[in-house]
């Protein structure tokens, strides 16, 4: 029996479609042992319809506080997706020290002023060598930050299927290499899925690589509405095995604990 976690779930309190509470049946449902809450907070760019600002934090996490108390039958943690932003990390870390969270997950949104998964016009005229090349660069410095416990969808820059010519295992390896040196977990998102790239992030191919460096892994379902919660993992726990993964990360109290698979 897999020890099945989800600790990417998104609900009212930033861009998601439900309350926590509407969540917890379909875990449950789903066979999982814990779910998490992980809502967006995007500092520095005001007030955005998708994600919480620092002001925000703090009912959110008194809320989830409360769900975990009087939940049984499932385990409850509290997260957060935060937005990364190089040049910023001494303010996202001073907003994060007061919060007793469970994990933090780092994502990379933005390329500058941009966001990536917003609109295929981002992609237009660029040049995807140069692009993948960037967007692996941010998402390497997010991990090295170490204000994040797992990185979120490590290759979202594939969401509308522009492809890079050049061979990207080197890519890959050289993101791996750094989750294992700064010491992050990455996640297989089944969200992706869902969205116009209509497979995980990431690449399936490349699962191998992480395995071979030894990067801690996670299955996360990035549910924005509670019927997606745990969606399409037996798939993805099959991939996790075989690429050669032996064990899961759990997270407790920003603690990473391996369980084996
Ligand atoms: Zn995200
Ligand atoms: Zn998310």
């Amino acid at each position: 029996m897999i020890y099945k976690t989800d600790y990417h779930v998104h609900t009212w309190f930033s861009d998601g479609k439900g309350a926590p509470e509407e969540y917890i049946g379909p875990a449950v449902a789903a066979g999982l042992k814990e779910i998490g809450f992980s809502e967006h907070l995007t500092l520095f760019r005001g007030k955005l319809d998708w994600s919480m600002d620092a002001p925000e934090i703090e009912p959110y996490v008194r809320h989830i506080e409360a769900l975990k108390e009087s939940v049984t039958g499932i385990i409850v943690k509290t997260g957060l997706e935060v937005d990364f932003f190089p040049g910023k990390e001494k303010e996202i870390s001073e907003c994060l020290g007061g919060f007793d969270l469970d994990y933090v997950i780092g994502s990379v949104h933005y390329l500058g002023d941009s966001t990536v998964d917003l609109g295929p016009e981002f992609y237009e005229g660029k040049d995807m060598n140069q692009l993948f090349e960037y967007y692996f660069d941010q998402v390497s410095e997010a991990a090295a930050s170490g204000l994040f416990d797992i990185i979120a969808h490590c290759d979202l820059i594939r969401i509308y299927g522009f492809k890079p010519t050049i061979n990207q295992e080197p890519l890959y390896r050289k993101l791996a290499k750094s989750f294992r040196m700064h010491d992050v977990a990455f996640e297989i998102n089944t969200n992706g899925r869902n969205r116009p790239i209509g497979d995980f992030y990431p690449e399936r191919q490349f699962l191998k690589v992480f395995s071979e460096e030894e990067v801690p892994v996670c299955v996360n379902s990035d549910a924005h509405m509670p019927s997606r919660v745990g969606q399409y993992f037996s798939e993805a726990y099959r991939l996790v095995k075989k690429a050669g993964f032996k064990e899961m990360a759990v997270f407790d109290k920003r603690e990473r604990f391996m369980v084996p698979i």
